[in-house]
């Protein structure tokens, strides 16, 4: 029997899981399935690329019954990880008669009209277009009694907290409601507490932590130098699959513009300024290996999941030091290793700093082989020592 059947889980799921390959539920899973088929909200708070997604849907399809449309509601931040979360949902259905449909903005409305004439079981969406469709008399949330609020915090750095509320205030109020966020500031706290009924709450691993199968080091370089040496970076690692990420817009486009003519990289690049028809294009070739290298800004950066990234090179360090474990995220996902390489020039000691200090590690300083460094003092900081462990304190002697 494997773990997963110890679970609870129906028939169709198990066999959806095992079709997906997996055999061990991850801690998240192992968690949250068993509490989430009992009917009981849960607050979770997990790292990045732990099996989050399956962990709420695994569940939820299990006791799904036919006939009530729409029962199921997702809630998302981005329409990219609108459209990750509806892939694996899919795959998870896969051997019951579930009907989804996406909305997001960006897009006509056309397909998904279609999709909602469809009467479709399960909605996956942006807060947005979920409610423009709602106010145009589209569809009603009254009949949904499953809901996930997923990357809640996201949600809130992006404005869409009073949206949100009004969306739960639509869902059936006999309902069950899981919520997800990587932290708790006291605004989502609050929230939780009105949206939820005694919750039971679910951590796993220390939140801060980005994966520990990611390796990562600092590559201090003088500012002139960046894009110089972000090219031999490129020509000289041995990455199968590399996602760049950069501060700005401005940064992606001409990081872009460098790669392709410098490179012979084929490179794609993602943010919010690119049309929704291009960023999908982006992300699916990136995923097909059509591209090897992506270069996006944070908009890409939380939950997103490309399976086999190698690497992640952070162009500039990030400002908010979250988003250093939200992009390295992306690497060493699902146990698999993975390398982090950040540029570090003289303005950014402080968000270095304040790196190191929130994931409570320190980051090993690097210096590329061959390169022809123009002198920076930051060359000549000393490596790092490693952090000390405390020992246990000594047994008490009996006297
Ligand atoms: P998530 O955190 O939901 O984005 O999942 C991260 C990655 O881990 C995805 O590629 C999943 O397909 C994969 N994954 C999730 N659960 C398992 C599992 N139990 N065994 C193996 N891979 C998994």
């Amino acid at each position: 029997m494997s773990q997963f059947e110890e679970l609870g889980l129906s028939k169709p799921v198990l066999r959806a899981v095992e079709k997906s390959g997996y055999e061990t539920p991850t801690p998240i899973q192992a968690q949250s399935i068993p509490v989430a088929l009992e009917g009981r909200d849960i607050i979770g708070a997990s790292q990045t690329g732990t099996g989050k997604t399956a962990a709420f849907s695994l569940p939820i399809i299990s006791k799904m019954t036919p006939g009530l449309q729409p029962q199921w509601l997702v809630l998302e931040p981005t329409r990219e990880l609108a459209a990750q979360v509806t892939e694996e949902v899919k795959r998870f259905s896969f051997y019951r008669p579930l009907n989804s449909v996406l909305l997001h903005g960006g897009v006509g409305y056309g397909e998904q009209l279609d999709g909602l004439d469809n009467n479709p079981d399960i909605i996956l969406a942006t807060p947005g277009r979920l409610l423009d469709l709602i106010e145009k008399g589209h569809m009603s949330l009254s009949s949904v009694k499953y809901l996930v609020l997923d990357e809640v915090d996201r949600m809130l750095d992006m404005g869409f907290l009073p949206d949100v509320r009004k969306i739960v205030n639509m869902c059936a109020a006999e309902r069950q409601t899981l919520f997800f966020s990587a932290t708790m500031p006291p605004a989502i706290q609050t929230f939780a507490e009105w949206a939820l009924k005694d919750p039971v709450e679910i951590e796993i691993g220390e939140r801060r932590s980005p994966a520990e199968t990611v390796k990562h080091a600092f590559y201090p370089v003088a500012m002139d130098q960046r894009d110089e040496l972000m090219l031999a970076l490129v020509q000289k690692t041995d990455y199968k699959s590399l996602m760049i990420f950069t501060r700005t817009k401005k940064e992606a486009d001409s990081l872009h513009f460098m790669l392709t003519s410098k490179s012979d990289a084929k490179v794609a690049v993602l943010h919010s300024d690119i049309k929704q028809n291009d960023r999908t294009k982006a992300l699916a070739g990136f995923r097909s290996g059509e591209f090897d290298i992506i270069i996006a800004t944070d908009l890409a950066a939380r939950g997103l999941d490309v399976s086999g990234v190698t690497h992640v090179i952070n162009y500039r360090v990030p400002e908010n030091a979250e988003d250093y474990v939200h992009r390295i995220g992306r690497t060493g996902r699902a146990e698999k290793e993975g390398d982090a390489f950040t540029l570090l020039s003289g303005d950014e000691l402080d968000n270095a700093k304040a790196v190191e200090v929130f994931i409570d590690k320190k980051i090993e300083r690097r210096k590329l082989d061959g390169f022809d460094y123009i002198y920076t003092a930051l060359l000549d900081e000393q490596p790092p020592k490693p952090v000390r462990k405390r020992r246990p304190p000594a047994p008490r002697r009996r006297r």
